[in-house]
């Protein structure tokens, strides 16, 4: 463990050469130094301890230290760390793939293994693009979404994000220009409304000679706002892109692997898209990695003109696979009762359990003052203010309480690791009730 005079010189070094995500130089809040984490926990060097209430932005699924991943991250280690994907291949990889195709909707068959979300859906975009190019239809270049995304930080996806929240007005001229339509009406189980699914569909159809494809996070909009939608907007955005040979991507990399309460989101909605994005919890937050699954309509298509014109270095990297085939084993292997053989996974027991943690816990919240909106889907929960948050104060209050939160703009949410315990979840929710007191004050 860092001593006190470590920690301090570390901190200074910290503020002095390092870069922390959407943070200034020196970052207006210092970091919190943390020098180990197990279980739920992360501890600080000064030696508290913090329940994760973010599991590390939705990836730390199983907590830390989790002894089966663990495990496979040392026999990888055993047999090698990295070889290149260009002419090799190797059993983490390919059944990585098969599992994927697996446990994915239906319809997709092929995987293309890379380092982050941000690069998946990069991937993702060139699919749909060359799909287009191979079959004869170049003028099919831009892509449509609705407001309220956040689909990474490279500029393609960065294109794709919310105009507002992506900070579109910094790269105008950069960017390519996408078709936006308005974001779905709020409330996973308020009855669709009529009138936005009839717009949705003219805003898409309107363009449609220039739209290789259509991308959304199906039912969760996550780092756009954290906002939930009816999945009858996804069936309609199915239909409509069909209709005119657009392709339909889905960003689940935040909402797959349970985290929403179905195993991935599109399940919601019944939808299988033409190419999907997983990222975040596929290692169980161990390492980077992610993928795009494609149907094979979409490689065909793209068969047609060539290859697929992608190669990331370390594409397919034997650790980061071994680890998320034990984390989705854990996740799919049943809760052993001495009931049937047909007993629900583990994922789904712990997301139910604590969705309904969440609920409890959140429900005095709604009505308050200074409180918008309390909501809560699966594992997540989300309590939205009425004015932006005081960051400093929302995340010292809870940091007092004993629990890690980072809200942004209006938002003091959590998404805790499945992992979390009936009191954890009770902390959290407790702890959420203290940023928001502190971050309304
Ligand atoms: C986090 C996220 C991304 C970007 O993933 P990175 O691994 O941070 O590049 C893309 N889409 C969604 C929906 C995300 O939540």
């Amino acid at each position: 463990m860092a001593t006190r005079a470590d920690a301090a010189d570390l901190l200074a070094l910290d503020r002095r050469h390092v870069w922390h995500p959407y943070a200034a130089l020196p970052p207006a809040d210092p970091p919190y130094l943390v020098d180990s984490a197990s279980g739920v926990r992360l501890r600080l060097a000064d030696g508290r301890d913090l329940i994760d209430g973010m599991s590390s932005w939705w990836a730390a699924v199983h907590g830390y230290r989790h002894p089966v991943l663990d495990a496979a991250v040392t026999d990888q280690l055993g047999r090698m760390a990295h070889v290149m994907f260009g002419g090799l291949t190797h059993e983490p990889a390919v059944r990585l793939a098969r599992t994927l195709v697996e446990i994915t909707p239906p319809g997709l068959e092929h995987v293309f293994l890379c380092d982050s979300g941000s690069v998946s859906v990069e991937v993702a975009v060139k699919m749909c693009l060359q799909y287009h190019l191979g079959r004869g239809r170049p003028g099919k270049r831009r892509l449509a979404t609705w407001r309220g995304g956040y689909h990474g930080d490279t500029f393609h996806p960065m294109s794709v994000c919310d105009p507002e929240g992506g900070m579109h007005h910094l790269w105008r001229g950069v960017l390519p220009a996408q078709v936006f339509v308005p974001a779905p009406p709020g409330g996973v189980d308020t009855p669709p409304d009529e009138r936005y699914l009839a717009a949705l569909v003219a805003g898409i159809a309107r363009d449609a000679d220039e739209i290789a494809a259509v991308i959304v996070e199906p039912v969760v909009q996550g780092a756009g706002g954290m906002r939930f939608h009816h999945p009858a907007y996804l069936r309609a955005l199915r239909e409509v892109t069909t209709a005119h040979d657009i392709l339909l991507i889905f960003d689940e990399i935040a909402t797959g692997f349970g985290r929403t309460g179905a195993f991935f989101a599109a399940e919601h909605a019944g939808v299988t898209p033409d190419v999907l994005c997983v990222g975040k919890a596929l290692t169980g937050g161990y390492l980077s990695l992610a993928a795009a699954l494609c149907t094979p309509g979409v490689a065909a298509g793209i068969g047609a003109g060539g290859v697929l014109a992608h190669g990331p270095t370390f594409m397919g990297n034997p650790l980061a696979c071994a680890v998320a085939n034990a984390s989705i084993g854990l996740l799919r292997a049943s809760v052993v009762g001495d009931g049937p053989a047909d007993d629900p996974p583990s994922w789904a027991v712990a997301v139910r359990r604590i969705e309904h943690g969440l609920r409890v816990g959140l429900a005095p919240l709604a009505g308050q003052a200074g409180v918008r909106d309390v909501r809560v889907l699966g594992a997540i929960g989300v309590v939205q203010l009425d004015r932006p948050v005081d960051l400093r104060a929302a995340t010292a209050a809870a940091v007092d309480a004993g629990v890690w939160l980072r809200p942004f703009r209006d938002l003091i949410y959590t998404m805790p690791p499945y992992v979390a315990d009936d009191d954890d979840v009770a902390r959290i929710t407790r702890a959420m009730a203290a940023a928001v007191a502190a971050g309304t004050s």
